[in-house]
């Protein structure tokens, strides 16, 4: 069976996560974790980079950060992963969904404004399969409305808007490492992106607890108290050490999905010509990470043909997000603003196909196959 997913291993992960656990210090913030922390404000020249137990953690901080609370609404898609809304439902808040574009599956930047109430506080971009949201209209409206704005990148590392890092554009931004993304720290973890100076000494209060142990520690204060609202928001230094094997290799893992990604364009491409299937669509101003590869069939009953044909052929092919507003607790904590013309019946057309990091090519071909001789 090509199984859906393989989570990404590049050698060099156990020799660290050894290192870690033999080097006496292996809770929140050690030496591996700071390694990361640096490695990405480096490259994502951010105000600061903070490893969380997950993406769902760092939505949870980001909705702590903005002091979202009853009464608040929040703007998102609702062809999401629940964590974009329960993030902000926690907080007591109101989720507002608005419909996606066809092209890319992201939220429609068009339908933002008519959504926005007096109640609006924040509007939560999701970049779905690492392909970026019209990021200028998103961050115009938002500065014009007072609005800030969150960047749900679990899908984002190593993608771009207009040459700038996703998780960067926004005032907060959060990527995913768990084992179906593209980078892991052994299974869980994410990172919340701070952009925004105002919330940088806050986030690290939120993280240890609602205390300022992380300035105690640099000796910018002389004990440490309960100073605000918080959490556990650390992951454990060896779950950092799994993830340093992999940063080591971030381009290597990127290349090689970019390449299978690739291969299926051009394998598929000629489905696409006859008008059985459709293809990713990769905006002008963006460029992905090959974190997924979907294709669109004409509807549910083919795609549900399809799965089943591939299943038969050895192939693990999934279909995605049953849109949120659909499901029983989005009845409570959520409303669709305007209609649904795309969201739902989009989501039941995509298809997405195995892609990992070191999947043979003969693999990828075998999939492609498959797939042409089902429409044969
Ligand atoms: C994976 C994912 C999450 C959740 O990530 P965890 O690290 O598992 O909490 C949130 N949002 C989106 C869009 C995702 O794809």
């Amino acid at each position: 069976m090509i199984t859906f997913n393989r989570p990404p291993y590049t050698g060099n992960e156990d020799k660290y996560v050894l290192e870690s656990m033999r080097s006496g210090k292996i809770s929140g913030d050690g030496e591996f974790s700071k390694r990361c922390q640096d490695w990405f404000e480096e490259r994502l020249g951010c105000k600061k980079a903070l490893l969380t137990p997950s993406c769902t953690h760092a939505l949870e901080m980001a909705a702590i950060l903005l002091d979202i609370g009853p009464g608040d609404e929040v703007i998102m898609p609702s062809y999401t992963f629940v964590s974009t809304a329960n993030a902000f439902a926690l907080r007591g808040a109101k989720v507002v969904f608005v419909d996606v574009r066809p092209d890319t599956m992201n939220l429609d930047e068009k339908l933002i404004e008519k959504a926005i109430t007096s109640a609006t506080k924040a509007i939560v971009v999701v970049h779905y399969a690492g392909v970026s949201c019209d990021m200028d209209a998103v961050m115009s409206l938002a500065r014009a409305r007072n609005l800030y704005v969150v960047e749900d990148a679990a899908q984002g590392m190593m993608s771009t808007f207009k040459g700038k890092p996703l998780g960067t554009i926004g005032h907060i931004g959060a990527y995913s490492f768990h084992e179906t993304k593209n980078y892991t720290s052994a299974g869980e973890g994410g990172l919340l992106i701070i952009n925004d100076e105002q919330f940088a000494i806050r986030a690290e209060v939120i993280r240890e607890k609602g205390t300022n142990r992380s300035q105690f520690f640099r000796g910018m204060v002389d004990k440490y108290s309960w100073v605000d609202l918080g959490s556990s928001y650390l992951p454990s230094d060896v779950q950092a050490a799994y993830l340093w094997g992999q940063l080591e290799k971030a381009e290597e893992i990127y290349i090689d999905r970019m390449a299978i990604w690739d291969q299926y364009y051009n394998l598929l491409s000629q489905l696409a010509d006859d008008g059985s299937i459709e293809l990713p669509k990769i905006p002008n101003d963006c460029s992905h990470n090959a974190h997924m590869f979907y294709i669109k069939v004409k509807g549910l009953e083919v795609r549900t043909d399809l799965i089943a044909h591939l299943k038969r052929c050895d192939v693990m092919a999934v279909f995605h997000y049953i849109p949120l507003h659909t499901a029983p607790a989005g009845k409570i904590y959520s409303r669709f603003e305007g209609e649904d013309i795309f969201t739902t019946q989009e989501s039941e057309r995509l298809v997405r196909l195995p892609i990992w990091y070191g999947m043979p090519t003969t693999s990828c071909q075998h999939v492609a196959q498959s797939i042409l001789d089902f429409f044969k």
